[in-house]
């Protein structure tokens, strides 16, 4: 038996979902996972993935409910499984992928030959840690049992942009000598990401097994996703305590980004994601220095003492960008200076409004010194994934790059620390010029003149746009239009008479109006002579 129950994506449902959880808990069950939880206030935005799960004699195999990829035809499709056992001595022989498609089937069956230690949980309580906050207890669970990344190659079905499909999943495994067969079903859809000339997305924070809190993702596997999925790079954020002193080493970490990029032919990015002492909050470290023996630690140093480190690990070009800054682990310090960007969208789909009211802030008080710097805090939108999840699933950044290779990393670290960047929830893209200057550019102007400006909107597929919002520097709306029929739309309008800058809010839905998600398009600032 396989029961499946989808749940909507509000908060408020959480005592209706432990409820439901425990009516479910015997047969199989379907349930959200991690960052919604541990975020909270997010209502309008889907942030989690949802897994599904099912049990034979305590056997517990747990797959993600819905499968998307990003590039037409899919070549391969990588289904994350987890195999455990409740309190059995279990014996995994095989796992099974059956791939249908609406013209055909493939199947692959990988042999196993695996013995669990036995989780020493019931079902429930096995799914009630998947589902929790502490990603600790995700990784000693996933340790105990079998977790893996399988991908099933589908280039044989030549799968059509919009195609569903159903990925079945089954383990041929003995409990204490017993046969314990089980399945369960994944939905599938191939889906693409939109394409507009010089734009490429990605995902700027992703962690992999060097993370501590994260088990069995090679950060292989990462590299070679964005590159099946479409993306343009993807830059690897793993916890600084996990890479330890392994940062430059031979076969280290920076060598495994470079093993992959020549691999897959995308540039894959080495960053770190540090914390700051006394829990005042996470910050990526960027275009640092590849051939430094170490960086900074983890919990070492204060806010502002951590982005110095980072500015100056490979000065001029190294930077700082505060994760998540209102999430589980928020900054705290908003007296430090000097960073250069900041996470709007964090496994979310919608930014919190505190995020954004920071953002206007942070722009307008750094106005002056961007009209001279051209530097300014850019808003960007990562995953931040760990178990289970894809790069990119909720929060993405694309990059508006001239010089764009697969080989170029400065060309995608430079483009971000000038702002040539929208943050993107569901992989939506949202960007737009004024008087022709793109993104992150300072337009000199006189005041009255003409300022015309191009908004340019291109949905990932099934989705469309709802709206397109010009806000000025005082965060207020503008212009706004809503269901736009064309995916260029042009606005005049006249030049203030004192320095400022414009950003674009886009917002997109699928087609049904379900699964809001936004695009946060970094500032054209206006200098008046
Ligand atoms: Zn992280």
């Amino acid at each position: 038996m396989n029961v499946t129950a989808k749940f909507p994506r509000l908060s408020g449902t959480l005592v209706l979902l432990g409820v439901l959880g425990l009516i479910l808990g015997l047969v199989a069950s379907s349930f959200s996972c991690g960052p919604l939880f541990a975020a909270g206030g997010n209502e309008a935005g889907g942030n989690d993935v949802k897994l599904k799960a099912n049990r034979s004699k305590g056997i517990v195999i747990v797959v993600p409910e819905e499968i998307e990829t990003y590039k037409v035809p899919p070549e391969t499709v990588l289904v994350p499984v987890f195999v455990t056992s409740e309190s059995g001595k279990a014996h995994v022989k095989h796992i099974k992928l059956d791939f249908h498609g609406p013209k055909g089937s493939v199947s692959k069956k990988v042999a196993f030959d695996q013995v669990l230690e036995p989780a020493g949980k019931s079902f429930d309580d096995i799914l009630k840690t998947l589902k929790g906050k502490d990603k600790k207890a995700v990784k000693d669970l996933l340790k105990k049992g079998a977790y893996v990344e399988l991908e099933i190659d589908v280039s044989a079905l030549k799968l059509e942009e919009g195609a569903k499909g159903k990925i079945d999943v089954g383990v041929e495994a003995t409990v204490d000598g017993q046969a314990a067969p089980v399945t369960v079903q994944a939905d599938f859809q191939a889906l693409a990401l939109p394409g507009a000339g010089g734009w490429y997305g990605g995902d700027g924070h992703v962690h992999t097994s060097w993370s501590p809190d994260v088990w069995f993702i090679p950060l292989e596997n990462r590299v070679k996703y964005a590159k099946d999925n479409g993306f343009g790079f993807i830059i690897i954020t793993d916890h600084e305590d996990g890479i330890n002193d392994l940062w430059s080493t031979p076969g280290g970490y920076v060598a495994q980004c470079n093993a992959a990029q020549s691999k897959y032919l995308i540039p894959a990015l080495p960053g770190v994601e540090i914390t700051a002492a006394n829990s005042g909050g996470d910050a990526l470290a960027y275009w640092m220095s590849e051939s430094a023996v170490t960086v900074p630690n983890n919990q070492t140093y204060l806010a502002q003492e951590l982005i110095n480190r980072i500015n100056g690990h490979n000065y001029p070009y190294s930077y700082a960008v505060i994760a998540h800054p209102y999430g589980a682990h928020p900054w705290t310090d908003w007296n430090a200076t000097g960073f250069c960007g900041m996470e709007l969208l964090s496994q979310e789909t919608v930014a919190k409004p505190d995020t954004i009211s920071r953002w206007f802030t942070l722009l307008r008080s750094g106005l002056s010194s961007t009209m001279s710097s051209g530097r300014f805090v850019v808003g960007i939108g990562t995953s931040d994934c760990h178990n289970f999840q894809a790069p990119g699933f909720a929060g993405f950044t694309w990059v508006y790059a001239t010089s764009y290779s697969s080989t170029n990393r400065v060309a995608i670290w430079d483009a971000i620390k000038s702002g040539r960047v929208s943050a993107s929830g569901r992989k939506d893209l949202g960007y737009f010029t004024v008087n022709g200057a793109v993104q992150g550019s300072v337009l000199n102007v006189t005041p009255g003149s003409s300022l015309q400006f191009q908004l340019v909107q291109t949905p990932v597929t099934g989705r469309k746009c709802t709206s397109i919002t010009v806000f000025n520097k005082d965060q207020v709306a503008v212009y706004t239009v809503t269901n736009p029929s064309t995916s260029v739309i042009y606005w005049n309008t006249t030049a203030p008479s004192t320095d400022g800058f414009y950003v674009v809010k886009f917002e997109f839905t699928k087609t049904d109006g379900s699964d809001l998600s936004e695009v946060w398009a970094n500032p054209v600032f206006i200098n008046v002579p």
